[in-house]
């Protein structure tokens, strides 16, 4: 499995010229491979769903459509999107916390196959709206489990969140959910964590949050059909190649998958997505003030929030470039410690604080690797209307998952 880390003369190719470098570079044939490398280690009666959240751009939805078992989402706005990019056959799954009548009659309207329902009164809408149309909806109740859940970076469960249905009510819920006529109750949703990097601690947490899904439903007279693990498969940013074990995760949860048990789901985001883009941008100013020296980027945290919101040093490699056009001396610092900073007029705007480099001058290129997931999906794109990066898909009409997926 590689990680797509375009060379700087590659770069330089795809974007447009005589202006500085800001750019988003997706490489969808190393999408498409690495998630058919993903799905193939998975354990039997199990599907993988794409959550669209990470990234939701329509090239990256067309180029995983052939290989995943559908796509999940969490607003009417995610479903729009998943059915504009790969239509009206598209499997869809839905989630999230704060529902709406209006949700719900968008996913029965698009043919949401699903829909995970996160609070007892939202129980009550959703079969509501359901019995409105006439049409009976399949559920999953959401749990927020008891605690504790394995260490990641995220946690959305083991401790109080905005975040499905306390463990403590889930009879209770289960006796509503009989209750509705015009619900189906299918299982469980238990999308606890993200970023779990540790893919034994994930078997041993998702086999334990499968059997006391299973006891929930048995001591309620029920069968779970389906019980959804959700994502939280990991990244490293701290080293690319160090990679959740996705093998070991598959074989281990194998173990505990009975013939006639369950359905397993999965709907992951950032480990499908994450390897396969960087956003690559040009320093365009060099300074030092009160001893600190900063290096500001045509770009910023507008595009790529994700190194301010996990306050982590994201993975970036740093392109020198001998061209300078000016009459000018060029701008440049040696060995010594940088700040990287956007182009926005708040000193949050930091991409990498006192980084070590090795030299830098105007015109280099920062680029940061691993930016395909939760990137320009999670970004304040308009908060002081500079331009938008370039957004470039490679091999957008090449990638031939299809193909490959029957070879
Ligand atoms: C965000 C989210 C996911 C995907 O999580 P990753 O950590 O990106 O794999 C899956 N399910 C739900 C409900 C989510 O909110």
């Amino acid at each position: 499995m590689t990680i797509f880390s375009p060379s700087l003369s590659h770069i330089e190719s795809l974007v447009k010229p005589g202006i500085p470098v800001c750019a988003y570079i997706h490489d969808l044939d190393a999408l498409a491979s690495h998630a058919i490398e993903l799905v193939s280690h998975l354990p039997p009666r199990s599907e993988f769903f794409y959550a669209i959240k990470a990234n939701s751009d329509p090239a990256v939805l067309s180029a995983l459509a052939p290989i995943v078992a559908g796509f999940e989402v969490a607003s009417a706005g995610e479903i729009r999107k998943v059915r504009q990019a790969v239509g009206p056959n598209a499997r869809i799954i839905m989630g999230g916390p704060a529902r709406t009548e209006t949700d719900f009659l968008a996913a029965i309207d698009h043919g949401v196959e699903r829909v995970h329902i996160e609070s007892l009164h939202l129980l009550h809408m959703a079969d509501i709206v359901a019995k409105r149309t006439g049409k009976r909806l399949p559920v999953l109740l959401r749990i927020n489990m008891a605690g504790p859940v394995p260490g990641a970076t995220i946690t959305m469960g083991g401790q109080p969140t905005q975040f499905g249905i306390d463990e403590a009510h889930v009879d209770e819920a289960l006796k509503l959910v009989k209750e509705c006529d015009y619900l189906r109750f299918d299982g469980f949703h238990l999308h606890t964590i993200s970023n779990n990097l540790d893919a034994e601690a994930h078997s041993v947490f998702c086999e334990a949050a499968l059997r006391r899904a299973q006891d929930w439903a048995a001591r309620n007279g029920l069968v779970p059909k389906v019980v959804n693990l959700g994502g939280g498969w990991g990244v490293d940013y701290s080293d690319l190649n160090r990679r959740f074990d996705v093998r070991l995760f598959c074989e281990r949860l194998a173990g505990s998958i009975q013939a006639e048990g369950p359905l397993l789901q999965f709907e992951c985001g950032r480990i499908v997505v994450a390897y396969c883009a960087v956003y690559a941008t040009e320093i365009i100013d060099l300074k030092t003030t009160h001893g600190e020296t900063f290096a500001l980027l045509r770009g910023g945290s507008h595009h790529f929030r994700l190194p301010s919101a996990w306050q982590h040093r994201h993975p970036h490699k740093i392109l020198a470039r001998t061209n300078w056009p000016w009459p000018w001396q060029r701008p440049r610092i040696g060995a010594q410690l940088v700040t990287v900073t956007g182009e926005l007029c708040t000193p949050k705007d930091v991409l990498l604080r006192k980084e070590q480099v090795q030299g830098l001058a105007v015109g280099d290129i920062i680029c940061f690797l691993a930016a395909g997931a939760y990137g320009w999906d999670i970004s304040h794109h308009d908060f002081l209307s500079n331009a938008h990066p370039e957004r470039i898909f490679l091999n957008e009409h090449a990638s031939n998952a299809t193909e490959r997926l029957s070879a």
